[in-house]
Formats: structure tokens, sequence, C-alpha cells
């Protein structure tokens, strides 16, 4: 059996990448530890399902003995130990959801419904590094899967609205502690069915701006506010979220599939989680809805069209309704004004599965697979 190694498993990618492994019962074909940066030498949680006490995920020795290591505990880990296991000569497939290697030229972004022959030639080839995408990428690939199928995306604009959990476990915690902190600084008032709503509305306002206000994993208020920027500042107007679009995008359609423009701007707000996409399609020729909605639909097992209605759209063409599943809903497809061939579409996809957790499980099975 393959040894693998898991770091970052608690985490909020690597906690999902669990579950579903549970789920799917992939543990019982693979030799499983676990590492940890903070808790050398505890034991395991019951939940893992292994007896053995937590690793040294600086432990090179240690991470040397396994033949494959999953990662996802995040760029800084990653750039700290890849490159001390490279240098001891270290052979094993290296997993990870973070973005540090992705546009290395000896790694591949996996995402196997789409670039599963990319997969099978770089294995070949023998690549050993292989990284999951951005989560928005992935999940705006899946959902447009059936055009780019057909060759038929020019250009896509995708505008964003990113949940909390993108940025971490304690971002989604922090995200909860400032809608409390916002209720309880007008609790009562709430509580008074005559209170005047600009003075509610004030307090609020006051509380999101007050010093004790629960912040230092986001910097500034979420709950009740949105922030428009996500990553680094790239110093050319674009954050590297955005620049990611484009270039992760023809990384992964790189071998079978024609490029495409991808840009647009990234946005965090205060849904929990699932990334939601605004999409402006540009389309190479003329085509009408009805056409667009079948090519879409047959694109891949997991995309769910979502007919165009008022009713639809807000039961099932939202982060809470897709939340812990694998299906990518889109809808709000329709021919814009500006031209036949541009179109408007919405789409929400769970960014800690198919945005993050299941390409990586996918990659982990085929590798075990292959290297049997
Ligand atoms: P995360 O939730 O912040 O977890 C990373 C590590 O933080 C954990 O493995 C854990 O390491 C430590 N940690 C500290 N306090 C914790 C707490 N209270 N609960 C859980 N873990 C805690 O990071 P993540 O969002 O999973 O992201 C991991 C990587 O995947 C990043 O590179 C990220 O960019 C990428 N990614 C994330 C998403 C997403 O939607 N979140 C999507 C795609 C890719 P120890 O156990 O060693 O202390």
């Amino acid at each position: 059996m393959q040894k693998v190694g898991f770091v970052g498993w608690r985490g909020m990618v690597g906690s999902v990448l669990v579950e579903r492994m549970q789920s799917e019962k992939d543990f019982d074909s693979l030799e499983s530890s676990f590492f940890t940066t903070s808790q050398v030498g505890q034991k395991t949680p019951p939940y893992l399902k292994n007896n053995d006490l937590l690793l040294d995920a600086f432990d090179i020795n240690e991470l040397s003995r396994m033949n494959i290591i999953v990662t996802c505990q995040g760029g800084d880990y990653t750039k700290k130990v890849y490159p001390e296991l490279k240098k001891i000569g270290w052979q094993g497939h290296w997993v990870d959801a973070a973005s540090s290697l992705r546009m290395d030229d000896d790694a591949l972004i996996v995402l196997d419904p789409i670039n599963h022959i990319a997969i099978d030639e770089a294995y070949q080839r023998g690549i050993k590094t292989w990284v999951g995408g951005n989560c928005t990428v992935s999940l705006m690939l899946l959902a447009i899967h059936g055009l780019i199928k057909e060759n038929a995306v020019d250009w896509v604009s995708s505008m964003t609205y990113q949940a909390a959990s993108g940025a971490g476990a304690q971002n989604m915690r922090e995200l909860l502690e400032q809608m409390g902190s916002l209720y309880n600084s007008a609790r009562e008032m709430l509580d008074d069915p005559r209170s005047n709503i600009l003075a509610i509305d004030q307090k609020v306002l006051e509380s999101m701006h007050s010093k004790s206000f629960p912040k230092d994993n986001f910097v500034v208020p979420l709950a009740g506010n949105l922030i428009p920027w996500i990553d680094q500042d790239l110093n050319n107007g674009q954050s590297r979220e955005e620049w990611k679009g484009q270039a992760e995008s023809n990384k992964i359609l790189q071998n079978g599939h024609d490029s495409i423009k991808v840009d647009g701007l990234c946005v965090r707000v205060g849904s929990m989680r699932s990334h939601s996409q605004a999409l402006t399609i540009k389309l190479k020729k003329d085509y009408d809805v009805k056409q667009v909605e079948k090519m879409i639909t047959d694109g891949n097992e997991w995309v769910k069209l979502i007919p165009n209605t008022r009713e639809n759209s807000i039961h099932d063409l939202t982060p809470s309704s897709v939340s812990g599943t694998l299906e990518i809903v889109i809808g709000r497809i329709r021919q814009l004004n500006f031209d036949k061939n541009i179109f408007s579409a919405f789409t929400v996809g769970d960014q800690l599965l198919w945005g993050a957790a299941e390409p990586i499980r996918r990659i982990l099975k085929i590798l075990i697979q292959k290297e049997r």
C-alpha cells in the first residue's frame, strides 16, 4: 500500500478532504500518517481512525518516508518544506491545495473532469507535483465546461462573490463573531418593535467601527459589509486572485483546449461557504439561449442548470442551497443587450469541494491506482 502523509487535515480544505475520503472509503486503499505544525506528539483525533501520534510536519526525514504527501496547510508551508524535500532527492508525489507551485513548469494544476488527458500525459512524463486550482477558477471552468468543450468561448468576465471560508477556518469563525457583535450591539433595540430603525443602523455602524470589533483575520468588517479585494496587490490595479483567473484557466486548458481570456473583480462577501460568480461570456459566434443552456447542461455530471426565473433563482442558485454538495449550479442565463453573442450567467459551487478538496481527493485516487 502507498504510504500517504496528510498535512493540514484540520483546516477548512483538509477537514472537507478527510470527510470526503471517509465517505468514499478512500482511506481503505492507502496507509495514512497525519502531520501537524502545532500539535506534534498528540493523539490523532478519534474521527481520523488512526492510532498513531501526530507527526512533525517540518520533520523532513519523517516526511521523506511517504510515497505521497497531501498538503492543505497553505503556501508558506509549501514554500518551506517542498524545496527541502527536493534537496534531499525525495522521489514521492506532492499533492497540494496551495497556490505557490501552481505555475511551476514541473507542476500540473489538477481538475480531472477537464484535464484528465493532461494528467495522464504528465504522469507519463514523470511529473510528481500535482496542485489543486484556485477555487473560483475550478468552479467557473466546471460551470461552463460544456461551452469550453464546444470551443465556443472567446472571453469571460467573472465578478466573484467569495465566501468567508475561502480565507480559512479562522476567518470563518471570525465572520460569525462579527455577526454576533453586530447583533449584540442592537439587541435591546431589536427586542422593542417601536425602536427607531435609524438608531439601530447607527448602533450597528458604531459596533463595526469600534476598536474591539473582531477583525484580526479579515482586517476590516465583513459582516454587514463586503471586501472588494482578495489576495495580494500586484501593483498594476489587479489583485492576485484576479490574475489567477486567466493564468490558471489556461494552464488547466492547455493540451486539448483553446485558450480563453478571463478577467474581472474578486470580492469577499459574508456568505459562510460556497463561492458565487456573475459571468459575462462572449461566445465566438451567435447562439440562442436554448443552445447555450443545452451546451452547459451537457458539460459534465455535476453542473445543474437553474431556470432563469425569480423563484428558481432565489431558492436554487445560492450558496446555502449548494453548500456541502458537489453540484455546480448555473442560471440567470440570458442574452445581454450588448450583442447577440454576449450572455450573462450566475454560478455557485462549494469552493471547499470542487474548488479545493475534490480535485485533490481525485488526483490522490488516480495516483494510487497508477502506482499500484
Ligand atoms: P486553514 O483553514 O487556515 O487551515 C490551515 C491550517 O491552519 C490548519 O491545517 C491548521 O494547521 C491551522 N489552524 C490554526 N488554527 C486553526 C483552527 N482554529 N482550525 C483549523 N485549523 C487551524 O486553511 P484552508 O482554508 O484550509 O487553506 C489551506 C490551503 O488551501 C491554502 O493554501 C488555501 O489558499 C488553499 N485553498 C483554500 C480554499 C478555501 O476555500 N479555504 C480553496 C482552495 C484552496 P495545524 O493543524 O498544523 O495547526
